[in-house]
């Protein structure tokens, strides 16, 4: 039984956490209710998101940064993927050009592999008219500079711009709630600090064979701190979902999909032979939607009673690369 093994390894790495940090492993009944409960919230697609935030010491992927560029592939009728196997570049079409999010470690990788592959997509990379990303850890904003020099808007939240050394602009600076409009497509930025202190998730329309639906693009899921950090992930998340309820949010992407979501990645893998009429694994419905978000959150709330007994951070000298 494949999902009872997992709720009991997840109880025993919060016991292991706990013992190490040295508080009383044994006993922590408000942490064992909450990772339970998150446990019967945990569709088995979800199971590695409910592992690694449901735990104070799940391992930091170590395969991120050993991936290399997948296949360039369409995903909805206006959002592709022009990433790698270990992490996310995505690019979003309107009536007045494209929307980059996310760029890879370096400017070299933003040339070789993003604009290679809106290249191989068949798109004009002139065309790019906005850069927009999730978070300032490198494996995502690394390749800023490459699209910032060809005079293209890179838009970031502050905090995080303060991981590469300031924002070129005031205009560089995405604001909670804000609205970007290109061509006929509004993107609302909303801030969900925690991965780090300036994380935005991105809200955007796409289409599936010319049906509308709402995606998320989070920016990285699993808080990194104290307890601080955790009950402001906690209150992004609620305005999250909040405004997903109120416009439909039904589809999920993730920054790492290979790590949070496999079944996402095989999506994109499969995406370029995928069949017409085959369902989209990334329309997951609006109560699935919900139903992750309130799982991540309870885990967050066991994380959080699991702090209040060992004083402890999470993510601190992980010894591997951030995911
Ligand atoms: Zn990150």
């Amino acid at each position: 039984m494949k999902r009872r093994g997992l709720a009991c390894s997840a109880v025993a790495l919060l016991a292991a956490s706990a013992l190490a940090s040295g508080a009383a492993a044994a006993s922590n009944p408000e942490a064992d209710a909450l990772i339970k409960q998150a446990f019967n919230m945990a569709e088995p697609r979800f199971e590695p998101a409910f592992e690694r935030n449901c735990s104070t010491d799940a391992p930091f992927p170590l395969a991120n940064g050993r991936g290399g560029p997948a296949v360039p592939a369409k995903l909805f009728d206006n959002f592709y993927y022009v990433g790698r196997t270990d992490v996310g570049a995505w690019l979003l079409k309107t009536s007045d050009g494209l929307v980059v999010i996310d760029t890879l470690y370096t400017p070299e990788e933003a040339e070789k592999t993003i604009i290679a592959g809106i290249r191989k997509l068949g798109f004009d990379p002139a065309q790019i008219k906005l850069v927009l990303i999730t978070h300032g850890h490198t494996d995502h904003a690394g390749g800023w500079k490459y699209f910032n020099q060809k005079g293209i808007k890179v838009m970031l939240g502050e905090v995080d711009w303060g991981l590469l050394g300031g924002a070129p602009g005031p205009d560089n600076i995405l604001r909670d709630g804000q609205v970007l409009k290109v061509g006929d497509t509004s993107i609302t930025a909303v801030f969900t600090p925690g991965h780090t202190p300036g994380t935005f998730t991105y809200l955007f329309p796409v289409f599936e064979r010319g049906q509308k639906h709402m995606a998320a693009l989070t920016g990285g899921v699993g808080p990194r701190g104290g307890i601080p950090v955790h009950q402001g992930s906690i209150a992004g998340m609620e305005h999250l979902l909040e405004l997903g309820r109120g416009v439909g949010l039904d589809v999920l992407f993730l920054p790492h999909e290979a790590f949070e979501d496999p079944m996402g990645m095989q999506a994109i893998l499969d995406a370029p032979t995928r069949k017409p009429g085959t369902p989209n694994t990334f329309i997951l419905g609006q109560d699935r939607l919900q139903n992750y978000g309130r799982m991540l959150e309870t885990c967050w709330k066991a994380r959080i009673a699991l702090l209040q007994a060992s004083r402890g951070e999470v993510g601190r000298g992980a010894g591997a690369p951030a995911p």
